[in-house]
């Protein structure tokens, strides 16, 4: 058992619970976060659609609808703050029957409760003007012009980097097993041993359910709910410019086609509610769901340029709400459960509350010294000639590409790894700088990818993994075979 008492304890490295940490970490106080896995970003925050929604969709009064708009108002702000991947492009909901127009009419008034700014409805002509490649059908369309995209990635490493810097603990590999109340205090058992604190943050994703109910008798119940999805090349990144939406439906806001943040296509999600809080696997059905569904709403596809398909898990909770706050009855616990879509737009208007209700009860001070600032791995290809040249003087390794398909250089992936949470793993790598990300989807990289991690972590290469415990990517030599 660790003899420190923290402040504060956070459960989960997802968006959620690093925006929490981010932003606590302006306060005096020992905060640490809890993560099962090897890395930050390695449950539902790293598979979504990565949109920045405006907010005109979650019901009107809800902490959903509240926690988007004003996650999203901070978007911009904190894309320059923490050097964070986002573009305000707009999105478009499409009406592809007059019957429905009612229908979209209502999205637009309950955007407008929620005081989401410039909302308009347009039509058929202007939507052309928009996105030519809608389908035949449109016949008019909500546009959101605050409606954004973020690299999920990016968000989520920037917000751990600034809470690391800022002097935030984190413990990977620590799987929570049981909380109880002793005293005053909070005892968690993981598998990396005991830790005690005065608060708690539940952000557990679609375990949240698992440690609110183990605390409280008021038990809450979370539903994984799988989307699955297509990943396009960048060579079909400008077949739309928005994040087109159809109406969305009971199950959530349906199969939509949006740019991603670093230029590819994608597409979907479906909506599926299963039992296993883990089984992110795609399916032939979902992907053919994907396949007719988006087919509605924009013209020629090119779903022939599909570089993979990958699923993420909704945390649906059974009211469809976030649930936010102090636990009524346990004291010191906070849960941020229930946090499905759109919880990434949410996350730092979330981070920023809940901070705010642990330094009120814990009576923590503001330091005087917090940095706010983060800077992301240098992008080479951003640079100017001589710029990059002087680089290369200094850093040779930045002159060497590692990854083609994303031209991503060694000093890149080096970089990687040294920074604070950093890379372990070539999955660790890949959301960070991307390499393994591309066409060949790490078929001619890895291997030099995993000589470098060797190398910066001084290990044994077969001993690097492609996402920590588990993963071994070397498991023989096939002349000893
Ligand atoms: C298909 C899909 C599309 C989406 N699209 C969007 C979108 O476009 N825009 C938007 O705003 N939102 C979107 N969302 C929602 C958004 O992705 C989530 O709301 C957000 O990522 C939730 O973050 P989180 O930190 O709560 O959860 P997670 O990222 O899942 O983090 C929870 C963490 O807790 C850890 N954990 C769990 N159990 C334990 C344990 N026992 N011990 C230690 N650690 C533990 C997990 O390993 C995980 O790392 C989408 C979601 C899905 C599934």
């Amino acid at each position: 058992m660790q003899n420190k008492i923290y402040d504060t304890l956070i459960i989960g490295a997802g968006i959620v619970g690093c925006s929490v940490a981010r932003y606590l970490s302006k306060y005096k106080g020992d905060i640490a976060v809890l993560e099962r896995y090897e890395d930050v970003c390695c449950g539902t925050s790293k598979a979504n659609s990565g949109i920045v929604h405006a907010g005109f969709d979650a019901k009107h009064g809800t902490l959903m609808a509240k926690y988007n708009v004003e996650g999203s108002r901070m978007y911009p702000k904190l894309a320059q703050e923490l050097d964070i991947k986002y573009r305000n492009n707009g999105s478009i909901v499409l009406c592809l029957s007059e019957e429905d127009r009612p229908k979209l009419i209502s999205l637009y008034e309950n955007g407008i409760s929620n005081d989401v700014e410039g909302l308009r409805i347009i039509t058929r002509d202007e939507l052309l003007t928009l996105e030519p490649k809608v389908s035949d059908e449109a016949v008019c369309a909500l546009y959101a012009p605050t409606g954004g995209i973020v690299c999920p990635f990016d968000a989520t490493f920037a917000m751990a980097e600034n809470a690391a810097h800022n002097g935030a603990e984190f413990y990977f590999d620590t799987n929570v097993t049981a909380i109880v109340r002793e005293e005053a205090l909070w005892k968690i058992m993981t598998s990396n041993g005991t830790y005690l604190t005065r608060t708690v943050v539940n952000a557990a994703g679609c375990y949240s359910d698992v440690f609110h109910n183990m605390v409280s008798s008021k038990m809450i119940r979370i539903t994984p709910r799988r989307g699955e999805y297509f990943l396009l090349d960048r060579t079909a990144g400008d077949h739309v410019s928005h994040t087109v939406f159809r109406l969305p439906g009971k199950m959530g806001k349906g199969v939509l086609i949006t740019p991603t943040a670093h230029g590819n296509i994608l597409v979907g999600p479906t909506a599926e509610d299963i039992e296993d809080k883990d089984d992110v696997s795609t399916t032939a059905e979902g992907l053919d769901k994907i396949r007719h569904q988006s087919s509605l709403s924009i013209k020629d596809l090119p779903l022939n340029k599909t570089i993979t398909s990958f699923a993420g898990l909704r945390s649906h909770e059974d009211g469809h709400e976030f649930i936010i706050g102090e636990a009524e009855d346990a004291e010191g616990f906070f849960d941020c459960a229930g946090i499905e879509s759109p919880g990434l737009s949410a996350a730092p208007a979330i981070g920023a509350d809940v901070a705010e209700m642990i330094a009120y009860k814990l009576d923590l001070q503001e330091k005087e010294d917090f940095d706010p600032y983060r800077t992301g791995i240098t992008d080479p290809f951003a640079l100017s000639e001589d710029s990059l040249n002087e680089l290369i003087r200094v850093r040779p390794d930045y002159g060497r590409i590692v990854c083609r398909c994303e031209s991503i250089t060694e000093g890149q992936i080096r970089d990687a790894i040294r920074c604070v949470p950093g890379a372990r793993s070539l999955d660790g790598v890949k959301r960070r700088i991307r390499a393994g990300m591309g066409r060949c989807q790490g078929g001619f990289c890895s291997p030099a990818v995993m000589e470098i991690i060797a190398d910066e972590l001084q290990m044994d290469i077969s001993d690097v993994t492609k996402k920590g415990k588990g993963s071994r990517i070397i498991v023989g030599e096939n002349k000893a075979l």
